[in-house]
């Protein structure tokens, strides 16, 4: 792993303490959700959050919550099925022209709403081993089908630049592999840590790589983070972004809307807003899909084009993703079609033209 402001990372209740974000009646509480999963926020991130709010949403989603500990019927320890479509260790082949490749278990922060909250953490192996790695490799060499391949994990940016080029370097030479995307959080919550070096190590020639950026809160999008973002995208690699629906963070169309004008902004296409998963202990974030569908409506009112997502979930069990936002077109018994605007008002529209001259 690189070296990074980790040493000044929190992850210990007392440093939390410590930090102003845990008042010392809940320490004891704190400690028995840290023992069950893992705790890191780290400075960029600690400093960002407002002690004086008791509802802050960037302490919301990486301080911990004696509520991480009560598990919901319908939650599952593997919520997306990355399991039973791993084919290879360290792969997950979910869907015909892609793979994720799990190079790392460990992240820079640790969100108390993650959706691999079980499989990520120090308590794992922080890197696949060179065999498990080869293996891997191998698997993707072996599928002519696969065009993409998504690093995820963990959080693939916290890997040295030198192993990180070393990977991308052996995925650049299967010739059917012509796009790879990195899954990452690290421009937000450790800007610094956007070297110039790990920006070398994500191009290979003849490649497309993509950027897919985790950030849930426009506040997290400082001047560093920014900077940071622009690195990536000056050297020509284009970014995307991923956004989860989180209860008391982003879950009203202005807190939406100003993340994604700042998205746009920073040269990065508005990608996903993921439903939250059905990960153990993280109810208190979810929300439901018809608040969902409101807000992006709401978007789709307020907001330009280039700077909505695709609202999606993540159909539990693993198989797949499918988009849930709200239809805007529907069919009159007569065959037309009626269509709303953004503001709401309905329109007919004639029936399909197929049979036209
Ligand atoms: S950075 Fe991603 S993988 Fe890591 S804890 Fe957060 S949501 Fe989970």
């Amino acid at each position: 792993m690189r070296q990074t402001s980790a040493d000044r990372t929190l992850h210990e209740p007392d440093e939390l303490s410590a930090a102003g974000l845990v008042p010392p009646e809940r320490r004891a509480a704190i400690a028995r959700v840290a023992e069950r999963y893992a705790v890191a926020i780290t400075p960029a991130m600690a400093e960002l959050i407002d002690r004086a709010d008791p509802a802050d949403p960037i302490a919301r989603q990486f301080v911990p919550d004696p509520a991480e500990l009560e598990t919901f019927p319908g939650e599952r320890a593997d919520p997306i099925g990355d399991l039973s479509h791993s084919p290879a260790e360290g792969v997950v082949h979910r869907y015909p022209d892609r793979v994720l490749l799990k190079l790392v278990q460990v992240c820079a922060v640790y969100c108390r709403f993650c959706f691999r909250r079980e499989m990520v953490g120090p308590q794992h192996d922080s890197m696949l081993s060179p065999e498990v790695l080869a293996g891997a490799l191998a698997y993707v060499g072996a599928h002519p089908e696969i065009w993409e391949v998504i690093l995820s994990g963990g959080d693939p940016l916290v890997v040295s630049p030198r192993r990180l080029g070393d990977v991308m370097r052996q995925l650049g030479a299967i010739d059917h592999v012509k796009v790879i995307r990195l899954h990452t959080r690290l421009p937000v919550v450790d800007p610094a840590g956007i070297t110039p070096a790990l920006v070398r190590a994500l191009k290979v020639d003849g490649k497309a790589t993509y950027v897919a950026l985790h950030a849930n809160h426009p506040r997290e999008l400082t001047v560093a983070a920014r900077q940071a973002c622009a690195r990536i995208v000056d050297a020509g690699v284009p970014m995307l972004s991923q956004t989860v629906l989180l209860r008391g963070v982003n879950d009203d169309a202005a807190t939406l809307a100003a993340l994604m004008r700042a998205f746009v902004e920073c040269r990065i296409k508005p990608y996903y807003l993921h439903h939250a998963d059905l990960a153990p202990g993280t109810a208190r974030f979810r929300t439901g899909i018809e608040h969902g569908q409101e807000l992006m409506r709401a978007l789709r009112g307020r907001l330009s084009g280039v700077a909505q997502p695709t609202y999606v979930l993540d159909i539990p069990g693993g198989s797949g993703k499918s988009p849930i936002g709200p239809g805007y077109l529907t069919k009159t018994t007569g065959q037309t079609f009626v269509v709303e605007d953004f503001n709401g008002q309905s329109h007919a529209y004639p029936p399909a033209g197929d049979s036209a001259p």
